[in-house]
């Protein structure tokens, strides 16, 4: 499948600026194969790993397909958590930058009900929930859907696994027949192909599938790096490495034109190529990339497929890559005609399913590794600093700067040696780079929240007990509880540990990193419509992730 231009799909100049704006050079592959389907009006079921684009897969189409002069709701987006639902809607905003007659609303669990129904009043055309609200919201009428002529099941795979398919199978049967519905997921099941066949009408498939790629033999490393640490992360790396061709990609046009600025503010040799220049000015900056005048390119995926350089010694992920292949791709830039080269790439947060995906498909290890501390990079610039003193020592003629240094001691009076001049002059020299670091030393290497606490749960499980007023008798079964859990915080439903439900509580154990977040966002929240309290439990024994479904298992036995 080709990539195609965004300027080749039949949308609108609002739409097309937007996107331009957000700096897409082209469509994906599933963004090229589902847009002109969607838009033409067919079902679709769109399949494509994570990080793909599928949301502007069925979000530039939704957009034109609403009618602004009416301000009734038109599309319905399920997502299956709040987080989700938050991105999806962000993507729509930006989506929407030069039309300001169409709104868009996320609902979502934790978020006070009467605020939402508040601005669903003011004439919403787009909403984009997570199940359970959404239901809340029909129940109350709040959400009318008789004039909903567009619904989308976004992260369709993962619906079904927390638990949603009563909730989406609900919504569905209330939504006019005369729709377009449409379906995205990362996996595909029979779970998802049945509920195709009965809410769908002869939906085309679309499936990106992936390639086979070769991996070539470089060292990869990445990096767990806060988003406001990534250019301090990148020439640290660069200092202690001191690459002779680096290229650093980066995911969006902007994205490169800002590294480049602000690489170049901390006085390094760097430029940036992206689509938006005119063959001359590529030309120009390969040019001055060969011949070694810049010793940093940053680069969009796009740019950099028709470069042909050699000895490019090391290959920044500043962004992760949206998929395998390009993975695949960037790193190839570097370790060519047998020379050894390095990957490094900076992964924040969440990412790190995406990087784990990515190591699962090209079947590569890529190993974790802490950023150069403040004293690495001491000891390193002090280590290339000494060589220097050392070559211009040993080049000689130094009468004329001994002389300064002698007229420096008389000036500063009996004291004063020649070692103090010395250290003086290696402080001039160093002082103020050694001081640069300060600020982020403490925040830089701590792990990001997420990827800590995934660690601390999976391998020194550390979970916290929660207690729920409600069981058994309130109808609650263990995935009603992994739905409302996982939708309230963005948790992943798998980090939740054993469930244990009794007649009238149950005890859930959650990684202790997620623990406050949930007993704040459940207060006041409902799991299967019942009003319930979540604190944490007084005591208990606390089971591991993974030990979950055996449980389940076995309580759902007793009962039957
Ligand atoms: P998925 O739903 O397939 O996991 P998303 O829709 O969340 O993927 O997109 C992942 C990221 O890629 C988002 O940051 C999005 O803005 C970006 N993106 C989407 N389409 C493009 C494109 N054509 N070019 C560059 N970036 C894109
Ligand atoms: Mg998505």
């Amino acid at each position: 499948m080709e990539h195609l231009k965004f300027e080749e799909l039949p949308i609108s100049k609002a739409t097309l600026r937007a996107v331009l704006e957000m700096g897409f050079e082209e469509a994906t592959p599933i963004q090229s194969e589902a847009i002109p389907l969607i838009l033409n009006g067919s079902d679709v079921i769109g399949q494509s790993q994570t990080g793909t684009g599928k949301t502007a897969s069925f979000g530039i189409p939704c957009l034109e397909h609403i009618d602004p002069q009416s301000r009734k709701l038109q599309a319905l987006i399920l997502c299956p958590t709040r987080e989700l639902a938050i991105q999806v809607s962000e993507e729509f905003r930006k989506l929407l930058k030069f039309r300001s007659n169409i709104m868009v609303l996320p609902i979502y669990g934790g978020q006070p009900i009467d605020r939402q129904i508040l601005s669903l009043k003011k004439g919403v055309q787009v909403v984009i929930g997570t199940p359970g609200r959404v239901m809340d919201h029909m129940r109350r009428r709040t959400l009318k859907m008789d004039h909903v002529k567009y619904v989308v099941l976004d992260e369709a795979d993962e619906m079904l696994d927390m638990g949603f398919r009563e909730d989406m199978e609900t919504i569905l049967s209330q939504v006019p027949e005369e729709r377009q519905t449409v379906m995205f997921s990362a996996t595909m099941s029979p779970e998802i192909l049945e509920l195709s066949k009965l809410y769908m009408k002869e939906p085309e498939l679309v499936k990106i599938s992936r390639k086979t790629l070769t991996v070539p033999q470089i060292e990869q490393v990445y990096f767990d790096v806060k988003e406001k640490y990534k250019l301090e992360a990148l020439c640290r790396l660069i200092d202690s490495y001191e690459p002779k061709l680096a290229i650093v990609f980066c995911n969006t046009k902007r994205r490169v034109d800002d590294v480049v600025e602000q690489l170049l503010g901390r006085g390094y040799f760097a430029d940036g190529l992206h689509g938006d220049l005119k063959q001359t000015q590529r030309d120009r900056v390969m040019q001055k990339f060969r011949n070694g005048s810049i010793e940093i390119l940053v680069a969009t995926d796009v740019a950099a497929r028709g470069i042909d350089v050699d000895d490019v010694d090391m290959v920044f992920n500043y962004d992760l890559p949206q998929d395998e292949e390009y993975y695949v791709h960037r790193i190839g830039r570097t370790g060519r005609a047998g020379r050894s080269g390095k990957a490094f790439t900076f992964c924040t947060g969440k990412e790190i399913y995406k990087l784990r995906d990515i190591m699962r498909y090209t079947k590569t290890k890529i190993i974790q590794q802490k950023l150069p501390t403040l004293t690495d990079m001491e000891a390193t610039k002090t280590g290339i600093f000494m060589d220097k003193v050392k070559a211009v020592m040993e080049e000689g003629s130094l009468n004329r700067f001994a002389e300064i240094v002698e007229q420096i001691m008389e000036g500063a009076g009996e004291d004063c040696s020649a070692m103090d001049v010395a250290a003086a002059l290696v402080k001039m020299q160093l002082g103020d780079s050694f001081a640069d670091f300060n600020e982020a030393e403490n925040d830089l290497n701590t792990p990001n929240k997420f990827v800590g606490a995934k660690k601390d749960t999976e391998e020194k499980g550390e979970m916290v007990r929660l207690f729920i007023n409600a069981g058994r008798n309130s109808q609650i079964r263990a995935k009603d509880i992994v739905g409302a859990f996982a939708g309230e915080t963005g948790m992943p439903g798998k980090l939740i540990g054993s469930i244990e439900i009794y007649d009238d509580f149950t005890y859930v154990d959650v990684p202790y990193s997620y623990a406050k977040d949930i007993v704040r966002q459940m207060e006041g929240n409902k799991i299967k419509g019942r009003k319930v309290n979540v604190e944490r439990a007084k005591k208990g024994k606390i089971t591991k992730p993974g030990q979950r479904r055996k449980e389940e298992k076995g309580s759902r036995g007793k009962r039957s």
